[in-house]
């Protein structure tokens, strides 16, 4: 059994109690909704008026347009890569509302306002709501007054929700978050192996189902699972060139989380992610201590603290969060700045999934990890007491190595992500290794002194220790538990001298990460492997990296980033400031988070060009007809009463 401290499998999606009522308020405000006549309208007009972007991105507009023309498809874009247009814009162009279905109930409210503020006709069916309400929205439905329709999968189960749908038109299906089917993933969702029924019921509506996370054997199990295999599959580009990539041994992992925030990231919004409950609460007080105003989030707490906490870190500039992986799908916050492990990620897939929620709006960001010989040992125990049978358990073995090759590479961090993904890149130039190259050396010796260290404590002893003992035993140090078990007297005793214990435990963690050395069980202990006896006999080099002295933050690379903000000029800078502000008021006045007024990116450009009137205003990203109507004003005058 998992001990319940780390008993967090997939992340947590329960719905608050019926009778505790809605986490918010339905909003029942007309907007410029009707404003949006769908008529006629091409997948680039939809684009331009209602979303204020100029042109598609990547694949968006071959997707579009084949799903437009009635086509199933399934799509992998990573996270900020723009999936949600994939759909929203079908869904304006078809006849009938598109329906899409989503896991994330939490952030349905938030989706729905943003739709309304662009002025689509949204609404939402989950058993957050009120009956009046979801009445309210099913008359909607049935009636036609809707562009989209937003359903937690579990609706799906329901005869009476699916006779509902039978009344309505419906353009097409969106299945977000597909990899939701993939049953040994951990967001698995039993709900989402329903879906394939979808199909069946409605032979002619297309279907559309996303997802950022999948290797090829997902994507295959996606596509088997909802009945996807003869779609057409679109597969984007996976790098996200504003993140920066770092990955730095762990010493004092609050320490060194305060010294990067304190000097990359002060008052910026981000996500700190750890493995335990307990080490979430412990991380958000520490920074609170320390003046970084930071909110816990974790299964353990109830579902009005979780829905509060996330709430306020959407609407709020600056907050951090520091959670376990329960928290982010889906939170499609735009400006969050940095995402750091505190802990080791259980598979590059969860790695790149978690990382990904920096920066969706192309500013720069940083990816930051740190990662010790600990991480190693704990990781080996979870898959060890893991349910499971023995293939489960290799298979989640062969996710923890590759992100401990991950972590190990001296090679270029991003081109191993891609590779993984199974697409190909070139060295970045924006990740750790890259910046600073970290040195190889030979560790052919030093992994000779450990493994014969961990052979004879086995067989001329008969024990087994882990790596503390073993480390202590290399450095001839007489501690109380070496005298008790008279290791002194092995004759591998003090032949570790020329290495600092950190090094030892470097050592150590990377023969681990190679498989040359096994970790077992509850205490940690550790043994050889069937490749160690290569190393033993001489037969076989083992390189190593060599432990960076401290790792230094890699400022003068952001710069560089293809999406680096445009610095704005002292003056501008101010006015962005004011228009932050203004943001902050209109926001919190209309009760949803400031995002949905406008983007970082939005309230920068206005900044630059400093408009005077609304034909100014409309070409600027990221303002459609509907913001310009219902901002543009306020916004001008904003403008106006900051002086020069
Ligand atoms: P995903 O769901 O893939 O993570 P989103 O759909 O949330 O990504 O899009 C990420 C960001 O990019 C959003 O802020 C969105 O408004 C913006 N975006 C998407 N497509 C375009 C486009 N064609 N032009 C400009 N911005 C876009
Ligand atoms: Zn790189």
């Amino acid at each position: 059994m998992h001990s319940p401290e780390f008993a967090e499998p997939y992340p947590v999606f329960e719905e608050p109690p019926y009778d505790d009522g809605p986490v918010d308020d339905w909003h029942t405000e007309p907007t410029a909704a009707a404003a949006v006549d769908t008529a006629d309208r091409s997948a680039l007009d939809v684009l331009r008026r209602v979303f204020g972007y100029d042109s598609f991105r990547g694949p968006q507009a071959d997707i579009i347009e084949h799903v437009i023309s009635g086509g199933d498809a399934l799509v992998l874009m990573p996270t900020g890569g723009g999936k949600s247009l994939c759909y929203q814009v079908p869904a304006l162009v078809r006849p009938g509302v598109g329906v899409v279905v989503s896991p994330l109930i939490a952030l349905m409210q938030d989706q729905v306002d943003a739709l309304n503020a662009l002025g689509v006709r949204a609404g939402f069916l989950n058993s957050t709501q009120y009956p009046d309400e979801r009445r309210m929205v099913e008359a909607m439905f049935t009636a036609g007054e809707l562009d989209l329709l937003y359903l937690a999968p579990e609706r799906l189960q329901s005869e009476s929700a699916l006779a509902l749908l039978e009344q309505g038109k419906i353009a097409l299906f969106a299945i977000d978050e597909a990899h939701c089917v993939a049953q040994w993933g951990h967001d698995f969702r039993p709900d989402y192996l329903a879906l394939s029924m979808l199909h069946e019921r409605w032979p002619d509506v297309p279907r559309i189902a996303l997802t950022a996370t999948a290797t090829e054997a997902t994507r295959r199990e996606i596509a088997q699972r909802l009945d996807l295999v003869d779609s057409k599959q679109f597969v984007a580009g996976f790098d996200r060139p504003n993140i920066q990539y770092r990955i730095e041994p762990k010493n004092s992992a609050d320490r060194q989380l305060l010294s990067f925030l304190r000097t990359e990231h002060p008052g910026d919004a981000g996500i700190v992610y750890c493995l335990s409950r307990n080490s979430v609460e412990k991380t958000a007080q520490f920074l609170s201590a320390n003046g970084i105003e930071a909110l816990p989030y974790h299964a353990g707490l109830d579902s009005r603290t979780r829905a509060a906490h996330q709430s306020r870190f959407l609407r709020e500039d600056g907050l951090v969060i520091v959670a376990t992986i329960a928290f982010g799908m889906g939170i499609d916050k735009p400006d969050v700045r940095f995402v750091a492990h505190l802990d080791l990620p259980k598979s590059v897939e969860g790695y790149y999934q978690e990382t990904g929620r920096a920066g969706r709006d192309g500013l720069a960001s940083t990816a930051w990890m740190v990662y010790g010989l600990a991480d190693v040992v704990q990781q080996r125990k979870l898959i060890d007491l893991s349910e499971g049978d023995v293939a489960h358990k290799r298979k989640l073995s062969h996710h923890l190595d590759a992100m401990l090759a991950l972590c190990e590479t001296v090679e270029c961090r991003r081109v191993q992500l891609l590779a993984y993904f199974g697409q190909t890149g070139q060295a970045c130039g924006n990740c750790d290794t890259c910046l600073s190259p970290p040195e190889k050396w030979d560790g052919t010796i030093a992994a000779q002194k450990v493994l014969s260290t961990v052979y004879r404590l086995d067989h001329e002893r008969s024990q087994r220790f882990g790596a503390g003992q073993v480390t202590d035993i290399l450095l001839g140090k007489q501690t109380p538990k070496v005298s008790q078990h008279r290791h002194d007297e092995l004759s591998v005793f003090g032949v570790g001298a020329d290495l600092r214990e950190a090094e030892w435990r470097g050592v150590i963690r990377q023969l681990l990460a190679q498989g040359l050395l096994a970790v077992h069980g509850d205490y940690g202990v550790l043994t050889l492997t069937e490749a160690s006896t290569a190393v033993l006999r001489k037969e076989r080099q083992v390189a190593l990296r060599r432990e960076p002295e401290r790792a230094k933050p890699a400022k003068a690379a952001v710069a560089k980033s293809k999406a680096a903000p445009v610095d704005l000029a002292p003056e501008a800078a101010n006015l962005f400031e004011h228009l932050r502000a203004w943001r902050a008021a209109v926001a919190k006045e209309q009760g949803v988070p400031a995002y949905v007024v406008f983007h970082d990116a939005t309230l920068r450009e206005i900044a630059a060009r400093r408009p005077q009137a609304l034909s100014g205003l409309s070409g600027i990203s990221g303002i459609g007809e509907a913001k310009l109507a219902k901002y543009g004003d306020s916004v001008l005058a904003a403008i106006a009463d900051h002086p020069e």
